[in-house]
Order: C-alpha cells, then structure tokens, then sequence
C-alpha cells in the first residue's frame, strides 16, 4: 500500500506580521477588571466584545486581559449595535 501524504485540514489564517500602527496605541483590549468580595475573586470584562471571565489570581486576570483576542466578528456586529442604539 503506497504511502499516501496527509494534508491537515486545517483552518487556520496565518496571523499578519505587525503592522505599524497609525493612532501609536498598544494593541491591548480594553479589559475591565473587578474585585467581586462576595465571591471572591476577579470578574474580566471585554468592553469590546463583551467576552468576560472569572480569575482567582490577578496574575491570571492580567494574564487573561493580555492574551485576549477579540471575536472579530462578534466586536463588528456589537459596533454595529452600539452604532444603531446612538442613532
Ligand atoms: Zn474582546
């Protein structure tokens, strides 16, 4: 039986090398972070995108807000929304 290649299927884009940035501001997420005392631990808010989660540490929130990608998608349609809403 020949040796067949296997191509990955995979649907992956290829993240665009930096690009300089017009306004100069850092490419970080506005991420609001806040000290839920009831529960105990730290709820991250995307303001972007509304994605949010929970940490214990505020390590792990920083880590969160850092590594935090917006949902391209979900932020235009928000923008869309927040735009209809002003309107
Ligand atoms: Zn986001």
């Amino acid at each position: 039986m020949p040796k067949t290649e296997v191509i990955a299927m995979t649907n992956v884009t290829p993240l665009p090398l930096r690009r300089p940035r017009p306004t100069g501001r850092p490419a970080t997420v506005p991420v609001s972070v806040e000290w839920d005392e009831g529960r105990d631990l730290y709820i991250l808010a995307c303001e972007r995108c509304c994605e949010w989660a929970t940490m214990y540490r505020l390590e792990d929130a920083d880590g969160w807000a850092e590594t935090h990608r917006c949902d391209p998608e979900l932020a235009a349609l928000l923008a869309t929304v927040l735009n209809q809403v002003a309107a």
